[in-house]
């Protein structure tokens, strides 16, 4: 049986902080992660590692 998704459970996109562009999504869980969640990830719009954040 496939893992069933939790409500707490939910899907986040990860932008660019310099110019926006969507890079990454992932999972996160809303209670270990209210509030909204930022990575340093290579954006290849940029062509470096940016700060990405959090989307809704
Ligand atoms: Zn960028």
């Amino acid at each position: 049986m496939a893992a069933k998704s939790k409500e707490n459970r939910i899907l986040v996109t990860l932008a660019c902080v310099e110019c926006r562009e969507r890079n990454y999504i992932t999972e996160k869980n809303k209670r270990n992660d209210p509030d909204r969640m930022e990575f340093r990830k290579y954006c290849p719009r940029c062509r470096e590692h940016r700060l990405h954040r959090e989307t809704k």
